[in-house]
């Protein structure tokens, strides 16, 4: 792709960051939530954090943010971690939200100390009520007022576990009358009692999303703390906490725009439905747009970086086209994949001019350019896409078989198509052909030219396999909302592939001549059985949008 020069917003910050001394090192972190496996949109924050903190020569911390303890798991952590490296990132350290729930409790009875926080007994509902609307300002607890004393003891009861769920919470003394709704007097601890999956039954109180994530990025040393625009109303919030609470360096707060895709879906817990109901084969089905999923399908990490590269980093919202990644997958594996040939959906062809009996080795060509080659072997009984193949030459511009019709076998003979042989039901069973033995590819004299070239495999040595075909899991309706497409998984058995197959990494990315790029699938392929993906077609239908 070309050079970017521009330097997108969070550069312009950091370099003045640079330029000014407020920082000498850029620190980021990558803070996901442990509730699911990450998708293409954690791909481009990942771009973002990781991406930066290389190009400025710094680090990114990995931040696993479990200070939920209801909704987590350790699956969820390692897939994450999986994913992250598979992008070709390295954290500097793997932090957890909960390896700072004593600090973030100190840091609590701090705010208490200083007449900055206080324990509220309003229920959730009245607490709704009181907090007022975008118009109208909020109206003041009537726990407000309580003394420091009177809240410290309060809010280590509640440590304790003296409390239900729910019956008391622990708010930022700030502003009721302010505009930013998350300045009127925001809970920054409640009262959970479950187990967690790191820290057990230690705790009964948890930090709120917007108390603990800038401690721990104070704790961290984190310079720029990169999130998306939905939380742009609570950098105010943010930055009372660093100011209040926080120690050390006070990190800051930026935001970028979210991605969004066509035709899918992005959100964790959308996506984890779609695994539950079992609508998709798990969290790496192909068709998902998770990390696992596309990595399953055949994406490689490069195609992704460089995707999230041209996306760039801005702060208007937009949807991509998600042709843009399958651009960026197909300039990738057109540049690296081996070329074979197999038949998707294969007919018998006979030569029945060549001997019986008789094999040739042919030279294929494995990746253009390379100079890399193997043998492919060709008899008389080959096979040939059905697709490729008319009893009747439809028109002027078709130059595939058809009866009377000449075309090249790839890397082999010329051959002509001399009669068919049908089943009672009429389908089309046997092509025969004559082929001309002086028109072998390479060989001196064989330079007579026909339009048409077809991939073939030889019967006898063809390596079965099935393919799987994938199309978009979602559909876009006339009100743009998005409907589950019925038909995103086509299975196609009886398919034949050239048999270099066994040669090859069962993870190496392919080009089937003339079909596409196909990858094992990793789940389901074994050396017995073989079962590919359809990783994205040839042709490019990508058009970037008018400027
Ligand atoms: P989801 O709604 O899918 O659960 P999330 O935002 O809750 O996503 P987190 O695990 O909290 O997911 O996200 C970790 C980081 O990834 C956050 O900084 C978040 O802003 C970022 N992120 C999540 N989705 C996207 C997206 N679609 N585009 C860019 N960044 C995203
Ligand atoms: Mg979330």
């Amino acid at each position: 792709m070309e050079e970017k020069t521009s330097r997108n917003f969070i550069e312009e910050i950091i370099d003045g960051d640079l330029e000014s001394g407020r920082t000498q090192r850029v620190v980021t972190r990558f803070p996901p939530e442990p509730n699911g496996y990450l998708h293409l949109g954690h791909a481009k924050a990942i771009s973002v954090d990781f991406g930066l903190a290389e190009k400025y020569g710094g680090s990114c911390n990995l931040r696993f943010d479990d200070t939920n303890p209801v909704k987590e798991d350790t699956e969820y952590i390692d897939a994450i971690k999986r994913d992250i490296e598979w992008l070709g990132y390295r954290w500097e350290r793997e932090c957890y939200g909960s390896d700072y729930f004593q600090y973030m409790y100190e840091r609590a009875v701090d705010l208490i100390r200083n007449g900055l926080a206080y324990v509220d007994d309003l229920t959730p509902e009245q607490m709704r009520e009181y907090r007022g609307t975008l118009t109208e300002p909020g109206r003041e607890s009537p726990y407000r007022s309580r003394t420091p004393e009177e809240n410290l003891e309060l809010f280590e009861r509640m440590k304790n576990g003296e409390f239900p769920d729910g019956s008391r919470v622990l708010r930022a003394k700030i502003d009721m009358a302010s505009p930013n709704l998350n300045m009127r007097d925001p809970a920054i601890y409640r009262i959970v009692h479950a187990e967690h999956h790191r820290t057990g039954s230690d705790w009964v109180i948890y930090p709120m999303y917007d108390f603990a994530h800038p401690l721990e990025d104070a704790a961290e040393g984190i310079t720029h703390s990169l999130c998306t625009m939905e939380f742009e109303d609570h950098r105010p919030l943010y930055d009372w906490v660093v100011e209040h609470a926080g120690v050390g360096q006070p990190p800051h707060q930026y935001e970028f725009a979210r991605l969004n895709l066509s035709n899918t879906v992005m959100s964790k817990r959308y996506l984890k439905k779609l695994v539950d109901d079992g609508v998709v084969e798990g969290w790496d089905d192909p068709r998902m747009p998770t990390i696992s999923g596309i990595r399953r399908r055949g994406y490689t990490p490069e195609a992704v970086r460089d995707f999230c590269e041209r996306i760039g980093v801005a702060k208007a919202v937009s949807e991509v086209d998600i042709r843009l990644l399958e651009h960026c997958v197909r300039s990738d594996l057109n540049e690296h994949a081996d070329r074979l040939m197999a038949v998707l959906d294969p007919v018998k062809l006979t030569i029945t001019n060549y001997p019986d009996g008789q094999t040739e080795m042919m030279e294929a060509e494995n990746l253009p350019g390379s100079g890399r080659t193997h043998e492919m072997p060709f008899s008389k009984h080959l096979y040939i896409e059905r697709e490729d193949f008319r009893e009747e030459r439809p028109n002027k511009k078709y130059f595939r078989l058809y009866k009377g019709g000449e075309v090249r076998l790839k890397n082999a003979y010329i051959i002509k198509c001399e009669d068919i042989i049908k089943d009672a039901d009429g389908r089309i069973t046997e092509i025969l052909c004559t082929y001309d033995p002086d028109s072998k590819s390479g060989m001196p004299g064989a330079d007579r030219k026909v339009k048409g070239t077809l991939h073939w495999v030889d019967q006898e040595h063809a390596v079965p396999a099935r393919v799987r075909i994938y199309d978009a899991l979602f559909t876009e309706n006339e009100l743009g909302e998005k409907d589950l497409n019925p038909e995103s998984k086509r299975e196609l058995n009886g398919v034949m592939v050239e048999p270099e197959i066994r040669h090859l990494d069962p993870g190496a990315r392919l080009q089937f001549m003339r079909q596409g790029y196909f990858v094992q699938d990793s789940v389901l392929s074994s050396p017995d059985s073989l079962v590919f993906n359809k990783v994205v077609g040839l042709k490019d239908s990508y058009k970037p949008p008018a400027a």
